[in-house]
């Protein structure tokens, strides 16, 4: 069992720091922690005692006679790091530091903490804190916190960085009788972060949804893996703190002036499906409903109420939050005529008046139901003398069962509608005091719904080549850095955008008269002359720029001019020469693509409305690479500026889309082949006869050496590994190609599952597979690299491309070990194939340090178990099936987690390479 499980389910638990003495940390834990005494055993250890709360003390942690799996730690700050080591020494799974007086007091506590630091990384156990209010577990009943109440028992996960706001929003809690599976307040997260907490609450069966109080992320690439991992089995909620101080950095760039924090933040949330709200209510009230099957698929809302007032409000709040009043069709406006009272309101907000029954109430409820215009339902109701509100509550519930389309529901008042809510909480239907709350939920519910729905709609493939030759432009780059001129000048900026076939306006750099009108007779008038010079970041803002020079002689006046200007207006500024570029004519809209390296999530992308006035429209959104065509499109609907593109404005012809996407496709692969782009703006992305073409591309380079020690040190999301992609043949010598699986490779995938024969698909799902709907396929296809992978055996045939096998590994929360499986296509079984797949996945594992790869084969499986035996993997037989599993080869070099622990005995086997060679 992997340290993090023990720590969050100890069988022993030490506090140490524990105390009698009442008012303290030491004396609120203890006394939290033997609430849970049959469940665990508790130890108090404090050198000044004998006895606390009636317990034998310990002096030390060493002095306890039993293995500890959590050991608690309320010392003074100065005495951690010293506690730490012996709790290392004593082979402790997890430490909680509760104490405070580190990072938080200044420098001197800055340095306690990397004490801490080195000593945790020294044994491997995980740390939680320091400066936290502990965790509780109420599935467990185990709550390691100083918290005057302890949570009651829920599905709710509630995650906090802040703990006195962890505290007050339990103390909430506790009075609307929400409960927890589990409450953990991160502190300073020297080790822990919410990243580690996802991934062992994404396994953990007590928690259906996780709600997360987060200030900055911690690493945010784990955070990124873990989050897209769970976030569509289990919705993450998140309320980020700050919106508003996204602290002012010197930046050269509009992408870097306009991608603030927040954007970042909400943008990367969304690229994992991770619901962001704004306030502490609707962290609960989203946790309650996102988890249901009953998600809308629609902005269209139908209000049903029996009083007039409630249901304008709630139109109101629809209008204002971007949903839609849902246009009853005239079928249904006929059936509500034929059952409703004549002075019925006729349309939406379906007001049934204040007399209705509980037939009238649940008719009108069931034909809105039914109306495909409808996405979902508000049902409100105000008691009003003779309303049955109990019974109109047992038939809205009698309604929902079986019913796609969600019910929200809002009975106004207190007192008089208790039970009707009660009602409505023990039947899963969310319920409101106010229709204003209800409406906001609903449309979180459908955000959420919709956000998942776009990050794994299938995207088209698109002519990209993913990796174009840029060792010629990997050579400038150093050069550059090495001669520190960091901002390039537009003529080298252009290969980039050659190498990635982003099209440009032709142009040419010119240090003389002479040469710019060399230049100019090549591209041809009319052109545009533009100073080039490391100093000048923004060109038109010192007069640098001169569009419209339409032969020799003007340009030789334009020429002599600029430099005079420059001159005047930028003495210190040393010109280098001028770029001389075709003008660009008919421009119907002026774009801006570019990127920068945020803080916590490295590099993103910026797309929007550009030229001189970007600054001012702020119309933008932002994306983190890579990106495939769906994502790209999607960042482009983001923007105002989309409609105007995709359809035509006035007089103005719409954009060629498809390049459009394209073009952000090539950006991104551009981005995330240099890390040692800082900041990259190209502005504008012209757009003229449909036609899309870069004008001005500017590039700033980082100083700061990359660290290769990783692939791609400056993205939070594996991209494409193109490493993997291997041309093979097989024993019969045709041609295959090996390559990691796609998003868009749904369509071949489907097709491959479909063709197995009853046999060949019983051995790999077993049972037979059909027709597996997108919400399943997406699974197969779109993987996250970082922690599982899948090669897929492609031919082609007829220029048709067909998936022939395919194999797995998934690794595991913990990534110790990883589940592997391989299935070939009948025709192509018996010619090595299978083989090759598992040799490949042994070395993916490997490589990424897996202690062991697993599978589970069917018992008649005979070929699959005749290849792992020669393989060197054991075979254990289980009930129905055998368990197979190859100990791999790890590095010295271990990940701090487990370099406390003897390596376990399989580790000295050889390899499975080794054995079938
Ligand atoms: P900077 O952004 O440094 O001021 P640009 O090269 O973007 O310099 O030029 C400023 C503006 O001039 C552009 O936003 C665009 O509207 C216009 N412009 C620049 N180059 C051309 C060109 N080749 N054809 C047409 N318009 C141009
Ligand atoms: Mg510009």
């Amino acid at each position: 069992m992997p340290e993090i499980d023990r720590m969050f389910s100890p069988r022993t638990v030490a506090l140490i720091g524990a105390t009698d003495k009442e008012g303290t940390v030491g004396e609120a834990t203890l006394k939290n922690l033997l609430i849970g005494k049959g469940k665990h055993s508790v130890f108090p250890v404090n050198p000044a005692h004998e006895t606390v709360a009636g317990l034998k003390c310990y002096p030390n942690i060493a002095a306890i006679p039993e293995h500890v799996d959590l050991a608690v730690i309320a010392t003074p700050a100065k005495s951690v790091p010293e506690v730490v080591d012996e709790c290392g020494k004593a082979g402790v799974d997890g430490v909680v530091i509760i104490s405070a007086g580190f990072r938080e007091i200044g420098a001197e506590g800055a340095k306690l903490e990397e004490e801490i630091r080195r000593i945790r990384a020294r044994y491997g156990f995980r740390l939680l804190g320091p400066n936290c209010v502990g965790f509780a577990r109420p599935s467990v009943h185990l709550n390691a916190t100083f918290l005057k109440d302890s949570p009651e028992p829920g599905s709710i996960a509630f995650i906090s960085q802040s703990g006195a706001l962890g505290s007050a929003i339990l103390d909430w809690a506790s009075v609307s009788r929400v409960g927890f599976s589990l409450f953990a307040s991160m502190g300073s997260m020297l080790d822990l972060d919410f990243g580690d907490l996802i991934d062992f609450l994404g396994t953990d069966p007590n928690t259906r949804s996780i709600i997360v109080y987060v200030e900055g992320i911690g690493i945010a690439k784990k955070f990124m893996s873990a989050a897209r991992g769970f976030a569509r089995t289990k919705p993450i909620i998140v309320l980020k703190a700050g919106k508003y101080n996204t602290g002012a950095k010197a930046v050269q760039s509009h992408t870097g002036a306009l991608a603030g924090d927040f954007e970042v933040y909400d943008a990367a949330f969304k690229r994992v499906g991770v619901l962001r709200v704004d306030a502490i209510g609707d962290l609960f009230n989203c946790a309650s409903v996102l988890d249901s099957k009953r998600l809308p698929s629609g902005p269209k809302v139908a209000i049903v109420t029996n009083a007039g007032g409630p249901g304008v409000v709630a139109s109101d709040k629809v209008t204002d939050l971007g949903g839609e009043l849902a246009k009853l069709s005239e079928g249904t406006i006929k059936a509500l005529d034929e059952h409703l009272p004549p002075y019925w309101s006729h349309g939406n907000p379906v007001d049934v008046l204040g007399d209705a029954d509980v037939s009238r109430y649940e008719t009108a409820i069931s034909t809105c139901l039914a109306d495909p215009n409808v996405d979902g339902l508000l049902a409100i109701c105000t008691p009003q003398g003779v309303t049955p509100a109990t019974d109109l509550a047992t038939a809205v519930v009698r309604l929902a069962k079986d019913r796609q389309k969600p019910i929200l529901a809002v009975w106004m008042g207190e007192k008089g509608v208790a039970e009707a809510r009660r009602k409505f909480a023990e039947n899963s239907i969310p319920t409101y005091p106010t229709p204003e709350e209800a409406v906001k939920t609903y449309m979180y519910m459908y955000k959420y719904r919709r956000n998942l729905d776009l990050l794994y709609e299938t995207p088209n493939e698109l002519p990209v080549d993913l990796m174009p030759p840029n060792s010629h432009l990997k050579l400038m780059v150093k050069k550059a850095i090495a001669d520190g001129k960091l901002l390039l000048p537009q003529s080298d900026a252009d290969k980039f955008l050659d190498a990635y076939n982003i099209p440009r306006l032709s142009g040419g750099f010119a240090k003389s008269e002479e040469e710019a009108l060399m230049v100019a007779r090549r591209v041809g008038y009319p052109v545009v002359i533009k100073v080039v010079s490391q100093e000048i970041v923004h060109k038109s803002d010192v007069g640098g720029v001169v569009t419209n020079i339409t032969n020799s002689e003007m340009l030789a006046h334009e020429y002599a001019k600029l430099i005079d200007r420059i001159n005047i207006l930028k003495p210190d500024a040393r010109i280098d020469g001028v770029y001389v570029q075709k003008m660009a004519k008919g421009v119907d809209y002026e774009l801006i693509l570019g990127s920068k390296k945020d803080r916590d999530f490295g590099a993103v992308l910026l797309f929007g409305s550009g030229g001189i006035g970007v600054e001012l429209f702020k119309d933008f959104a932002i994306g983190l690479p890579p990106i495939n065509q769906v994502l790209a499109r999607r960042m482009m609907e983001e923007t105002t500026i989309y409609k105007a593109l995709s359809k035509g404005l006035r007089n103005r012809a719409p954009a060629n889309m498809k390049a459009l996407e394209e073009v952000l496709v090539r950006f991104s692969g551009m981005i995330t082949d240099f890390p040692e782009i800082a900041e990259m703006d190209i502005n504008p992305l012209s757009v003229a006869e449909g036609k899309v073409f870069a004008v001005d591309v500017r590039i700033l380079l980082d100083p700061k050496p990359v660290d290769r020690s990783t692939p791609y040190p400056h993205l939070v999301i594996m991209p494409y590994p193109t490493k993997y992609v291997v041309p093979w043949k097989l024993e019969d010598g045709a041609d295959v190609l090996l390559r990691p699986i796609r998003p868009e490779d749904e369509g071949i995938e489907s097709e491959f599952i479909n063709g197995l024969s009853e046999e060949t698909s019983r051995y790999r799902f077993f049972n037979i597979v059909r027709n597996l709907p997108h919400s399943d396929l997406v699974r197969f296809c779109n993987i996250d690299y970082d922690r599982e992978m899948a090669i897929i055996a492609e031919i082609t045939e007829g220029g048709r491309r067909r998936e022939i096998g395919v194999g797995r590994v998934i690794a595991e929360p913990d990534r110790r070990r990883g589940e592997f499986a391989v299935v070939i296509a009948d025709q192509y079984q018996a010619k090595g194939l299978g083989r090759k797949l598992v040799d490949m996945l042994i070395d993916i594992a490997e490589e990424r340090r897996l202690e062991s790869i697993f599978g589970v084969v069917l018992k008649d499986n005979a070929p699959m178990l005749t290849l792992c035996k020669e393989m060197g993997f054991t075979l254990t037989p289980e009930e129905d099936y055998m368990r197979v599993e190859l100990a791999l080869k790890v590095d010295a070099q271990r990940q701090p987690t487990s370099q406390a622990k003897p390596l376990p005995q399989e580790e000295h086997h050889q390899s499975a390479k080794e054995l079938a060679q």
